[in-house]
């Protein structure tokens, strides 16, 4: 018999669906499904695979309140974000059925023969993902590597399966043929099996730091290769010079969406002295402004954690901070998956909240002396995937920015993933590039063609 998968809904607690596990002989059909799959596609001209992405991008959107809702059934986002959601991976689709052929063009070389890269595909990208975009993180890398002609088996978290089936689903109602984008409900044994066949040609995940150096390791010794978009702490630092009330409004923002489970929320607050106090003041006030509840309701902004293990594991982190010398500014309290926002002050370099990433609805002040203080305060970190930095003056938010250990580093603005950015992290937030014409090369045979 067949294992299960219970998707609960983190606002009401109750199961919504119950999904059945794969037993390897169905799994070894899906392998098979995925190779005979392989030997068409890559074949298919960019034209033909443009068409079915367009196709797939309408009906996302024409389907965007429907998936809306199921998105925030199975892991508590609020719906306007859903559906924005489901808007984004829409246009992601577009942007890479539109731009994946210029991408992939013939690259020359100035030799006395032609020489020349091409890029082929090399077969199937395995993708593991979590839940907290369960939409975009999907197309963000199946868009480009089912355009450049590879196909996809995903993994997708436990608790987000309806999504999963959802997005294969509506790849076959878009026209692609059976076997190019599949889902397989698989569990951590099973994960194996799929990295050592000889189909699976590269393997892409987005989750926790333990899941990537697990499953790098297996990749490792099949030899395939990996992206991994793991863990972040982004700093956001800011500066004497800054717009306080422009900065405070996006800190909010970039906090406490998603409820904060997002890798690239601002998670560590670094804050000249000279501006802290303002900044904590003006801080609280829109903290303390979100309205908490049904993430169905409207005029809410924050729904409930996905799961109540993250509210715990929240609260656990919270309490410790507060006993190494953290001091409580707003919320702190929870109730099941429901963690209120909340702003804890005085974190040093030593505290968990520093130290650990914290995935969930806490923010962090740490205060700095000075511009080069912030930099090592933000540099003192073991993960390194985005940053942002505030200051009125441009050319030194721009020097700034190359100072910082991170993969991406924006100045006076929202970090956010851009279908025309790379996009991803050093250090233990992970190592490869997604999206953009590097992105897209990721899991290509880069294959140099010299002709005398
Ligand atoms: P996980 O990293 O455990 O889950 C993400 C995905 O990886 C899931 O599909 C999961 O499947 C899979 N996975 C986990 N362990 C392995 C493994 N050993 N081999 C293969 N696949 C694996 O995240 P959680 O949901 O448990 O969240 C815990 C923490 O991870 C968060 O608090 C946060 O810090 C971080 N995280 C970061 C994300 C990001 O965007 N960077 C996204 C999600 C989490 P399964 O559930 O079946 O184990």
């Amino acid at each position: 018999t067949n294992k299960i998968f219970k998707s609960i809904n983190p606002f009401t607690q109750s199961v919504i669906a119950e999904h059945e596990v794969l037993t390897n002989g169905q799994l070894d059909q899906k392998l098979q499904l995925s190779e005979l799959a392989f030997r068409n596609w890559r074949r298919t001209t960019f034209q033909e695979r443009a068409d079915k992405m367009k196709r797939l991008a309408d009906i996302l959107r024409v389907n965007k309140e429907e998936l809306g809702l199921l998105i925030t059934n199975e892991m508590g986002k609020i719906l306007p974000e859903a559906i924005a959601e489901v808007e984004k991976s829409a246009g992601n689709c577009d942007y890479y059925a539109e731009n994946a052929e210029k991408m992939l063009k013939d690259q020359y070389y100035e030799t006395t023969f032609k020489s020349m890269s091409v890029y082929d595909p090399m077969g199937s990208v395995f993708a593991i993902m979590p839940w907290n975009y369960p939409f975009w993180q999907v197309l963000r890398y199946a868009a480009p590597a089912i355009m450049a002609g590879n196909v996809s088996l995903l993994k997708h978290a436990p608790n987000v399966v309806g999504c999963a089936k959802a997005i294969e689903n509506m790849f076959l109602e878009a026209g692609f043929p059976e076997g190019v984008f599949q889902q397989i409900n698989i569990d951590i044994l099973q994960v194996e099996n799929v990295i050592a066949s000889d189909i699976v040609s590269g393997i892409t995940l987005t989750g926790s730091e333990m899941a990537g150096s697990s499953v790098a390791a297996l990749a490792g010794k099949y030899i395939k290769k990996s992206v991994l978009e793991l863990g972040g702490s982004d700093a956001f630092i800011v500066l004497n010079d800054a717009d306080l009330e422009k900065a405070t409004t996006v800190a909010t923002k970039s906090r406490m969406l998603n409820a904060g489970q997002a890798c690239i929320c601002a998670k560590r607050f670094i804050i000249t002295e000279k501006v802290a106090d303002e900044f904590v003041s003006l801080f609280a006030n829109k903290i303390v402004a979100l309205q908490q509840g049904n993430p169905l309701q409207f005029g809410i902004d924050m729904g409930p954690l996905a799961r109540i293990d993250l509210a715990e594991k929240l609260s656990y982190q919270l309490e410790n901070s507060l006993k190494q010398g953290a001091r409580m500014v707003v919320g702190g309290e929870y109730d099941q998956c429901n963690f209120q926002p909340t702003l804890i002050d005085f974190v040093d370099v030593n505290n968990i909240a520093f130290q650990d990433e914290t995935f969930g609805p806490l923010a962090t002040i740490i205060r700095a002396k000075d511009e080069n203080d912030a930099i090592a305060i933000a540099n003192n970190h073991r993960y390194g995937l985005a940053s942002g930095i505030w200051t009125e003056d441009r050319e030194r938010g721009y020097a700034l920015a190359r100072r910082i250990e991170a993969g991406n580093v924006f100045v006076n603005s929202l970090v956010r993933s851009d279908s025309r950015i790379p996009f991803g992290g050093i250090k233990k937030s992970g190592y490869g590039r997604e999206l953009s014409e590097i992105g897209i090369k990721e899991f290509m045979n880069m294959k140099s063609v010299v002709i005398e």
